[in-house]
């Protein structure tokens, strides 16, 4: 099994190297990342400079570009073979609910995805630097080795979340659908030294739903969370009425 390894924490935060570490038990690993820190940068194409790619080591790359940058590149220029899958982690921090558009972790894997390429996108469940990134790098390894032998239903990837607990503390995995974000004043309004009005988005610490069959809901209660996601965001249900208005 041939394995791209990419993120939006930077080609050196701890998660990255967890997971490349766990995935060469399992398969010929390259990585392709960030050369630095790239969270919430959702799913953005670098179109307006040009990008620059260092190699680190044999099929590995740091790019200065977004986490979607690294996998065309890795894909289209920079690897030696065509991965069989790409696998976006370890993340510092959970990737849950309405949050995963914002994500450039997910949105690696989506991008995997749009090339036909199975993909997972995988975060450590916490509010701090992390602890147990071993514990979930295994997890990967053994969801990356399954997808391999099964394959995955079209247009799909996953989006998983690990609690940061160490392996034996781990309750099963679960599978779970996409959750839903409490909406709270996330922006703090201050003065800068000079008398200048500014803003912070992501000061507070925002919530979830607690509902039965989520994301949250699982990782909350110790559960691996496993989501599978598609890049069809039409809200299906809705057609009907909005094909009934008089739209002329
Ligand atoms: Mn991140």
């Amino acid at each position: 099994m041939k394995i791209l390894v990419t993120n939006d924490d930077g080609i050196h935060a701890s998660g990255i190297q967890s997971l490349t570490e766990a995935l060469k038990k399992v398969g010929e690993v390259a990585v392709v990342a960030p050369d630095r820190e790239r969270s919430a940068v959702g799913h953005a194409l670098t179109l307006h400079h040009p990008l620059r790619a260092i190699q680190l080591g044999p099929n590995t790359f740091a790019v200065d570009g977004t986490p979607t940058d690294c996998v065309n590149l890795g894909i289209h220029n920079l690897l030696s073979f065509k991965p069989d899958i790409v696998v976006s982690g370890i993340n510092r921090g959970a990737n849950l609910g309405d949050d995963v558009t914002y994500s450039g972790t997910v949105a690696a894997a989506m991008e995997a995805t749009l090339m036909g390429i199975p993909s997972f996108a995988v975060s450590l469940v916490t509010e701090g630097m992390g602890s147990n990134y071993g514990a979930a790098a295994e997890f990967a390894s053994r969801l990356a080795r399954q997808i391999h032998e099964k394959g995955l239903p079209s247009d799909t990837f996953l989006n998983v979340n690990v609690p940061d607990l160490p392996c034996d503390s781990l309750l099963s995995s679960r599978v779970t659908s996409q959750g839903k974000r409490r909406y709270e004043g996330n922006i703090i309004g201050k003065l800068d030294p000079r008398g200048r009005k500014y803003y912070w988005i992501g000061s507070a610490q925002l919530s979830f739903l607690d509902l039965e069959g989520t994301d949250y809901h699982a990782v909350s209660r110790g559960h691996v969370s496993i989501t599978p996601l598609h890049l069809d965001l039409t809200n299906y249900a809705s057609l009907q009425v909005l094909r009934g208005w008089d739209l002329a």
